[in-house]
């Protein structure tokens, strides 16, 4: 995995699994501190991982 920003591969990867066994990773780029989320490929935003963990409780 590359940085979209940097194009560094000093990238870390964090797999998260949610509440309702949604399956993301989160990314953090050590090069220029970027930082995003993926779920099964496609990238999403932040406030779509708080969404879910949000809808997963109600
Ligand atoms: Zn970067």
């Amino acid at each position: 995995m590359n940085c979209p920003e940097c194009s560094q591969s000093d990238v870390l990867e964090i797999e998260h699994i949610l509440p309702d066994e949604i399956e993301v990773r989160f990314f953090f780029c050590h090069n220029c501190e970027e930082k995003w989320w993926n779920r099964d490929g496609i990238d999403i935003d932040v406030t779509q991982v708080l969404e879910m963990v949000r809808q997963s409780k109600t």
